[in-house]
């Protein structure tokens, strides 16, 4: 089998290997980025809402089990970029009360071994490096902050006049960072199409775009694509990893490094882990603690399209605006809590794509006649709730969402207001774990190796040369988007690597 070596391999190319990979580059270490899958290509179909949604034309053709038995292709994205070539550019920051223990309808969401201070640096370098846009001093729960490196995207005139009513209504609507190119100079076309589509034009602040492309003229950064990573080997006394094993095509070859970093997002890397399972480690890699693939948490996601039957909404990007006046809870339900945050537009072939048998002529006109909404809340793990693999090697997602009955109090709660706002009518949808877009928490970071895979610092309790700096390393989901957190801890872990030169982890870089 052929081998490749260098000083750091990093597994995935998302927001988080993206991340962690730019911090990297310069401390004089060379830096593999072993990535499954390839370029995503620039075509018409990015921004054609039936190929995306109808066809699945981007999705994985990989099948997964739910809890059930039955088979399903998971809305997985396996690109350069990772799941941000799709994401909705929102950017927030998790709150300093989102790293601290709480309890919701009387089941815990643990503390973080990180405050938000210990983040709030990374985080305004990941805003900058992302180029998010946006508006200080507005979202009552905000914590203390520089400005954002760029000003907020203006409203369009359907949203501008939401934020109108909600004001109206005692709200403190305000406009929602997100990392688009917005402006004067600026690379948006405003086609809109963004959340849950490619950008044609390079607009999003997406991995790929924003960090690893420019990245690759750097000397010592080099991408390959199309190599799956299928499992780790370790060392006889399972502590050092020595190797990976990548599959490209047909044929196999091996990585040797000092240093492993994987971040092939949370279900995937914790499915790497545990197929590296061997003598040593007979439960598979980093779980001595057995939390491996458990604890799998999404975020409660609920859509909710209000219905003006006598206008049409023609914003192009809707995604200015935000609410976090109920982030820590209702008037006298303090657990039923979350955000409110715009979608993109929903467009009839999505509704189809969910709702198969709806007639295309209504589907297109509630697309054209709704205002559409997200409301978020925390969802809270569970060492029930988990990815695993079968003795055949099928991967069976066991999900199990906790906090559901507060996150359904808090949604009749924002369709209230969206009524009071001047809807006609509030449809709602909840998406579920067949899409896992804010899949998190499958081999969490804490303070105690008996409960938990990784340290503060995302370096694996077993291992002292793996780090894991995806989504995975999250004790618990707060209610805000994940893509700033993870790229604000993968800029620390790498800060940290860049700074020690490895010597922790003992690594040659
Ligand atoms: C439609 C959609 C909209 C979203 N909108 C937002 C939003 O507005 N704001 C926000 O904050 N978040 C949003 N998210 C979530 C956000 O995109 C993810 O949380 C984030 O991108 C995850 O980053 P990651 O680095 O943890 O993992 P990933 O993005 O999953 O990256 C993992 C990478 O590893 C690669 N990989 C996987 N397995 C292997 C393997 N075996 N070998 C080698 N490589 C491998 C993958 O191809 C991928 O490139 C959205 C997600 C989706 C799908």
């Amino acid at each position: 089998m052929k081998t490749i070596t260098a000083d750091i391999a990093i597994i995935g190319s998302g927001v988080g290997g993206s991340s962690v990979a730019h911090q990297l580059a310069g401390s004089g270490a060379k830096i593999l980025i072993l990535e499954r899958g390839d370029f995503l290509p620039n075509e018409p179909q990015n921004s054609d809402a039936e190929a995306v949604f109808v066809q699945s034309r981007y999705k994985t053709r990989e099948e997964w089990q739910d809890a059930k038995g039955a088979l399903y292709r998971p809305g997985q994205y396996y690109y350069v970029g990772g799941h941000t070539k799709f994401y909705g550019t929102a950017m927030f920051r998790f709150r300093p009360r989102d790293f601290v223990s709480t309890m919701i309808d009387g089941a815990a969401s643990p503390s973080w071994p990180i405050s938000y201070d210990d983040l709030a640096p990374h985080y305004a370098k990941a805003e900058r490096l992302y180029g998010v846009r946006g508006h200080s001093g507005l979202d009552p729960t905000e914590p203390p902050r520089a400005g954002f490196p760029h000003a907020a995207i203006p409203h369009e005139p359907v949203i501008a006049a939401l934020a109108d009513r909600l004001r109206g209504l005692g709200l403190h609507p305000f406009p929602m960072p997100s990392a688009v190119d917005y402006g004067p100079g600026g690379a948006c076309q405003r086609c809109g199409t963004c959340d849950a589509f490619a950008c044609r034009y390079d607009a999003k602040g997406d991995a790929d775009t924003r960090v690893l492309r420019p990245l690759l003229t750097h000397p010592d950064v080099r991408l390959e694509r199309n190599a799956e990573v299928t499992r780790l080997i370790v060392d006889d006394r399972g502590q050092r990893i020595i190797a990976a094993e990548v599959q490209r095509g047909g044929a196999m070859f091996r990585v040797e490094a000092p240093l492993f970093v994987l971040s092939a997002g949370a279900i995937n890397s914790a499915l790497i882990l545990l197929r590296s399972a061997c003598e040593a480690a007979p439960e598979g890699l980093a779980n001595r603690s057995g939390v491996v693939g458990r604890y799998l948490m999404n975020h409660h996601l609920t859509g909710m399209m209000g219905i003006s039957p006598f206008a049409t909404n023609d914003t192009k990007f809707p995604k200015t605006l935000s609410v976090n006046d109920f982030y820590h809870g209702l008037p006298g339900d303090a657990d039923a809590r979350g955000n409110v945050q715009m979608l993109g537009n929903i467009q009839g072939p999505m509704i189809r794509s969910t709702y198969p048998a709806m007639p295309r002529a209504l589907a297109n006109w509630l697309g054209r006649h709704s205002v559409d909404v997200l409301a978020m809340s925390e969802d809270l793990p569970n060492p029930d709730s988990r990815v695993r693999l079968t003795s055949g090697g099928q991967v069976v997602v066991d999900y199990r969402p906790g906090g559901t009955a507060a996150h359904d109090r808090f949604v009749r709660h924002v369709r209230g207001i969206l009524r009071r706002a001047g809807f006609a009518a509030v449809l709602r949808h909840s998406f579920g774990i067949q899409a896992p877009s804010h899949q998190c928490g499958t081999v969490r970071m804490g303070n105690d190796p008996a409960s938990s895979a990784l340290d503060g610092m995302c370096r694996a309790h077993d291992h002292p040369n793996l780090y894991v700096v995806d989504a995975g390393f999250f004790p618990s989901s707060a209610a805000l988007n994940p893509a700033l957190t993870i790229a604000a801890q993968a800029l620390r872990v790498g800060a940290h690597l860049h700074n020690t030169r490895g010597q922790d982890a003992g690594a040659a870089v």
